[in-house]
């Protein structure tokens, strides 16, 4: 799909040098080129104006058109349809409520273009038109370049930024001037965690300094764009790095002060060793693999988030009931961040059933039959196993839910039930408060296989709950 992109793109940036524009390739995607990672999207910039473009390409959206923008749709070979964000080189003036411009104008030059990007790594354009789409298709596969192919795609770099020596430094660096830009849009404060942390840069000194300056500024931005930040910091690699990051700023207080609140939150050292809460928690992020599941990645962040409350010393460190308190929590925090239903259910289920796995072992089976019913029950091994590895490295339970999880079969773990509240009218009991726990009584003995059908589940009943 990436090199499907990259060909929309060359064809857009063809069509329009041809009509005597200029257009490059531009922000993440250069990015991505140089330090040979694979882009995922290509976005072009153009000194045409959005009219213009839109006029040239017939299958458009002008969704962003009066800010610059035009998505030009193109197809993909199995049919599904490319998007290729178009912009107008333009300059953005003033802002007011640390959003938005308030208003954009349209620049002749690239140079004036760059100005109004946030980092200088995101800053630089290439003239893609100049070099062969092989080069271009190599480089975006992921890298391998020959010595002389890169310096050929290096030569049509335009930099007005100094972003190639960041890039080379490992530099996370504001264009401009640190503090206007953070304040101009207090979204980039996340990015400049998020970018640092993915990529495994330093964040410059003076940019570090106007982040942790301005962190409390974050309130301006709506919680869905603060959400969506915290989850591509926690699903894009470098999870740890981010809120390592995000607390070194201050902002982790600003945005999910339930989190900070782990810090310095001691444990018991014998089933401890990393440290406090937050130690752990980090332990945990660090093992996030990139493109896993926002709802791991946040289960992973919060699975411990009930400690801090409900920790007690009494014969040593103990956090009674944490997984239920912090449950509560996790919704609240979904809550607080729009989740989904369906992704608020899964967080909160990871954190509420993250300790369950401590008594596996010891589990009656229909119990634990009916603890393998949980949704997505893998994820919950996966955070299990994270979990302990951020600890005593112990895996022994994990070991035992893997193998009885891997080893029964959906209908093992689901049986259509034998004994209905029906079968047991028909039987001839009489329907009340009973019924719940003759009912799994029977289920519990059909999970255990005790009994074998619809006849030894009514045996069962008639022993337990003679009728009146
Ligand atoms: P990713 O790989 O995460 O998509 P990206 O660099 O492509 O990274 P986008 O959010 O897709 O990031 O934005 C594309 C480009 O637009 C950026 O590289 C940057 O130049 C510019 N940009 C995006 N958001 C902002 C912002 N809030 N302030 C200034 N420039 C921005
Ligand atoms: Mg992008």
């Amino acid at each position: 799909m990436s090199q499907e992109k990259l060909g929309a793109a060359l064809g857009i940036i063809a069509r329009l040098e041809t009509a005597g524009h200029r257009a490059v390739l531009a922000g993440g995607c250069v990015r991505d080129l140089l330090l040979g990672r694979r882009p995922q999207d290509f976005d072009v910039a153009t000194s045409a104006h959005p009219q213009v473009v839109l006029d040239l390409f017939p299958r458009t959206f002008a969704v962003g058109a009066h800010f610059g923008v035009v998505l030009v749709a193109d197809e993909a070979e199995d049919g599904s349809r490319i998007t290729t964000e178009v912009a107008t080189f333009r300059t953005e003036s003033s802002y007011t409520d640390g959003r938005h411009p308030d208003a954009v104008r349209y620049a002749e030059h690239p140079e004036e273009d760059v100005q109004r990007r946030d980092f200088t790594i995101n800053g630089l354009l290439l003239e893609a038109g100049r070099l062969s789409p092989g080069l271009l298709h190599k480089a975006a596969a992921g890298g391998g370049l020959s010595g002389s192919e890169a310096a050929q795609l290096q030569a049509a770099v335009l930099d007005f930024v100094g972003g190639v020596a960041d890039l080379r430094a490992g530099l996370l660096r504001a264009i401009g001037e640190p503090a206007r830009r953070f304040d101009e849009d207090r979204l980039r404060l996340l990015r400049a965690v998020r970018f640092a942390a993915r990529l495994g840069f330093a964040v410059e000194p003076l940019t570090m300094q106007a982040i942790r300056a301005g962190a409390s500024g974050i309130a301006a931005v709506s919680r869905e764009r603060v959400r969506d930040e915290l989850t591509k910091m926690l699903v894009e690699g470098g999870a740890r790095r981010a809120f390592e990051l995000l607390d070194e700023t201050g902002l982790l207080g600003e945005v999910l002060p339930e989190v900070a609140r782990m810090k310095s939150v001691e444990q018991p050292a014998q089933f401890h060793p990393e440290g406090d809460v937050w130690q752990h928690t980090l332990k945990v992020l660090g093992q996030l693999e990139p493109g896993c599941a926002m709802t791991l990645g946040w289960g992973a962040l919060l699975h411990d988030v009930g400690k801090p409350a409900t920790m007690t010393r009494t014969d040593r460190i103990r956090f009674n009931g944490h997984a239920e308190v912090g449950a509560r929590m996790a919704d609240a925090v979904a809550e607080r961040f729009r989740f989904s239903n369906e992704e608020r259910c899964q967080v909160v289920a990871l954190v509420a059933n993250h300790m369950r796995f401590v008594d596996v072992q010891r589990m009656k089976e229909s119990t634990l039959r009916r603890f393998f019913r949980l949704e997505e029950f893998e994820a919950h091994l996966l955070l299990h196993k994270m979990d302990s590895l951020a600890a005593r490295g112990v895996l022994e339970n994990w070991e035992y839910a893997r193998k009885r999880f891997a080893g029964l079969s959906e209908e093992e773990v689901r049986p259509r039930i034998f004994l209905t509240g029906r079968s047991l009218l028909a039987a001839g009991y009489k329907a009340g408060p009973k019924f719940k726990e003759m009912l799994e009584m029977a289920e519990d003995a059909q999970l255990e296989g005790r009994v074998r059908n619809e006849a030894e589940a009514l045996a069962l009943m008639r022993e337990f709950f003679p009728m009146m």
